[in-house]
């Protein structure tokens, strides 16, 4: 069997996280799994709010004529609708059901805006350290991968990114709450940024985790702030539901060119083939659009651990949302220090996998208690 050069090198790039899964099944089945702390997957530890599982319920128990039969591409007219009003409601901008497609996740309406602006050899700017996945989201449709590093506090860089900025430049991606960093974009650097986003650059705004701040933090609005931009929003933390990978693109009514953006992304939600939204999901956000998970249970581990560690000696500021704390490793090489970890049963993964050699990530949907049983060998991997 011959499998293409492309995705073998993708495969390759992708191996960090996969590496650490495979290490952490070793580990457990070595050690037992009570001895292994895995600070890996930003996978939520929590159930799903009752008030989607009571809706889940609802949509199932109705059975609609023709709820499972094929949909208009971009979704339920009737969902996307309530998704306009919400967001009309939130930004003053006036979005209507045609702006809004639902998508599989916020992974799917990132590759449907890609598929529908890139040609081959089309550049998208990344603020790194970055998500993974966004360089195969680009890679996908033919596009090439331009990265722009942030600041100190992980903001974006605009000295940087205007010079990353070529005639080839299609998009911009920006992550706000972040992953790996947890950093909130601020609005004074969305707002300078709008100056740098022109025909026919896109800046496409991923906000998984959007609902997860901290402190009474408000996200900042980048649809408000910039003016050529789509939303990239998924459920699957806001509401616990990863596995369901619901979500919506949603087309600032502020873009020029709107009317083709939409059928664009319209068709390729269809052509992809995978990635219009399932009906009974749509359904069930769509009754309870706004349900979000207690987002205080992340902030007590973040408090319980960013505090640990600082005592231990480490430079671990608290992120201001997400669910990721993104530490300097106390040594330069941040895979010896994971292999460090690793030895004392804790699983985390290098900065190197998200572009930034020197962090770890630690994913806070790891439980308390084995947020409290990690800590002693977190003070000796420090010592060592
Ligand atoms: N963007 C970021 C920053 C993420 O962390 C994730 C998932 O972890 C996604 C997009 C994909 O979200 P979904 O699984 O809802 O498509």
């Amino acid at each position: 069997m011959s499998i293409s050069r492309a995705i073998a090198e993708q495969m390759e790039h992708a191996s960090w996280i996969r590496r650490m899964f495979e290490i952490g099944l070793e580990l457990r089945r070595e050690h037992g799994p009570e001895s292994v702390f895995d600070y890996t997957l930003g996978n939520p530890d929590v159930e799903p709010p009752e008030p989607v599982i009571a809706a889940l319920r609802r949509v199932v128990a109705e059975n609609r004529p023709r709820s499972h039969a094929y949909m208009p591409n971009a979704g339920y007219p009737e969902v996307r609708d309530t998704i306009a009003r919400r967001l009309a409601g939130r930004t003053g901008l006036p979005f209507t059901a045609a702006d809004i497609v639902m998508t599989v996740g916020a992974a799917g309406a990132i590759n449907i805006v890609l598929k529908s602006i890139l040609d081959p050899g089309d550049e998208v700017i990344l603020l790194n350290p970055i998500f993974p996945e966004y360089r195969f989201y680009v890679e996908n449709h033919g596009g090439k991968v331009v990265l722009a590093e942030t600041d100190a506090r992980f903001q974006p860089d605009l000295d940087r990114i205007a010079k990353a900025i070529t005639p080839r430049t299609k998009a911009i991606v920006l992550n706000t709450p972040n992953n790996p960093t947890g950093a909130m974009y601020s609005e004074a650097a969305l707002g300078e940024l709008n100056g740098l986003v022109r025909d026919p650059i896109i800046a496409i705004s991923d906000e998984p985790y959007r609902s997860l701040t901290f402190d009474g933090a408000i996200p900042s609005e980048p649809l408000c702030l910039i003016e050529r931009s789509v939303l990239a929003f998924s459920w699957s933390k806001a509401m616990a539901i990863p596995g369901e990978r619901v979500g919506y693109l949603a087309m600032s009514p502020r873009l020029g060119e709107i009317a083709a953006l939409r059928d664009a992304c319209t068709f390729a939600n269809r052509i992809l083939g995978f990635i219009n939204a399932p009906a009974i999901w749509q359904w069930v956000v769509g009754a309870v659009p706004d349900i979000t998970v207690d987002a205080s249970q992340y902030q007590a581990k973040r408090d319980r651990l960013c505090d640990a560690l600082t005592a231990m000696g480490y430079d671990a500021p608290r992120p201001q949302g997400s669910f990721y704390v993104f530490p300097k490793t106390p040594i330069p090489d941040d895979v010896a220090f994971i292999r460090r970890l690793m030895s004392e049963g804790i699983l985390a993964v290098p900065g190197s996998g998200f572009g930034r050699a020197g962090y770890m990530r630690l994913s806070l949907t790891i439980s308390h208690d084995g947020l409290e049983r990690s800590l002693p060998g977190f003070e000796r991997a420090i010592r060592a």
